[in-house]
């Protein structure tokens, strides 16, 4: 009889510690990361998934943005964005497809100012091969009327287009949240239910943090350093998304002036118009990605009467250069920052 019941005590302890390490396996798993980082897209990018079935889906989601890449990048020379802009149209792929449906309707709501047609001014100013340069009003006025999407002829039924003499498209404003879209849609399809996504400093998350609560992100510092931060806001579920005139650019050595990458497409130069950053935070992440560049074109004003026709697709955070602050209201519950900021509602 008391044989039994030692017996019985010990199997009892014993399944008590197997529990107990199981369970300290499980916290450890959920509470690092399986991170996989590489280059893609022209930028850095890392993804950080939490859960049983980390690696695979990381893994899968790493593959499906390195296939984005070779389809929608103006270099990759078997992609349709390089086949369509050298032959001057084609049939597109089903993604190149849904990306021009998405980049038209944005050029029609933000009247012109996003417009994927951007390709050869960008490739004036030299931000395609890195010989930068300010070319000539001359040089200006002469692809300036390439830069128009009215031109492009889309057939959807196909999915063929037919681009405009000399014009060339270019994904570069929209692409990375298309495929961080992607990536949230693998990793929740894989059963992820906590990740964070980063593909050159847009933030996509999944879910909450893996101990629930929300993911903060930063909002960069203009002024500052990569690690300077002006505010944060706590997210999930959703994607946050920047573009910043501090992000890519050459400085003239003539005039010391600097360029940067966001054209505005009605002058074909470098967007100016007092910011220096926009930020958008919404459940899309291409929408995010297209308006940051749309909005940071239009400006705080016009910026602001967009979100008011649109306030249930998007929230944003606008940052101008003499470093004022404005948030859409949709934000105030979830945006701390030590500097003062004005409110748009
Ligand atoms: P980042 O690539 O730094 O995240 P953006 O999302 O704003 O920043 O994208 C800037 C890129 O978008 C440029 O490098 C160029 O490829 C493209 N682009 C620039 N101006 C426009 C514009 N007005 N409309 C659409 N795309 C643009
Ligand atoms: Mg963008």
């Amino acid at each position: 009889m008391i044989k039994a019941w030692i017996k019985f005590l010990a199997a009892a302890v014993f399944s008590l510690l197997l529990l107990c390490s199981c369970s300290r396996d499980m916290t450890e798993q959920e509470n690092s990361p399986y991170t996989v980082s590489f280059f893609a897209m022209d930028t850095y990018m890392e993804i950080r998934v939490y859960g049983e079935r980390a690696k695979e889906a990381a893994e899968a989601a790493q593959a499906e943005i390195l296939r984005l890449d070779g389809l929608l990048s103006v270099s990759s020379e078997s992609g349709d964005v390089a086949k369509i802009n050298s032959f001057g149209e084609g049939k597109l792929s089903g993604d190149t497809a849904a990306l021009l449906e998405m980049s038209l309707e944005l050029y029609e709501n933000t009247g012109g100012a996003f417009d994927v047609t951007v390709g050869p001014v960008m490739e004036l100013w030299g931000f395609r091969d890195g010989n930068y340069r300010v070319p000539s009003s001359e040089e200006l006025s002469q692809v300036l009327p390439l830069v128009d999407s009215e031109k492009i002829d889309y057939g959807s039924a196909e999915r063929t287009v037919k681009l405009g003499e000399g014009q060339k498209i270019d994904f570069g404003g929209i692409a990375k949240g298309f495929a961080s879209d992607r990536t949230a849609e693998i990793l929740r399809n894989a059963g992820v239910s906590s990740a964070w996504i980063s593909l050159g400093g847009n933030v996509q998350t999944v879910g909450g943090k893996p101990d629930h609560s929300r993911w903060r992100i930063g909002i960069r510092d203009p002024k500052g350093s990569a690690e300077s931060y002006l505010a944060v806001v706590s997210v999930e579920n959703q994607a946050v998304i920047t573009s910043g005139n501090y992000e890519r650019y050459f400085i003239d050595e003539e005039t010391g002036k600097r360029y940067h990458h966001i054209i505005d497409p009605s002058d074909g130069l470098p967007s100016d118009n007092g910011l220096a950053s926009v930020t958008i935070v919404s459940d899309s992440g291409v929408l995010a990605d297209g308006l940051s560049t749309s909005l940071f074109v239009l400006g705080v004003e016009k910026g602001a009467d967009y979100w008011r026709e649109h306030r249930g697709e998007f929230q944003a955070v606008f940052v101008t250069e003499d470093g004022k602050i404005y948030i859409t209201e949709g934000l105030e519950a979830c945006f701390t920052s030590d500097r003062e900021y004005e409110v748009i509602r």
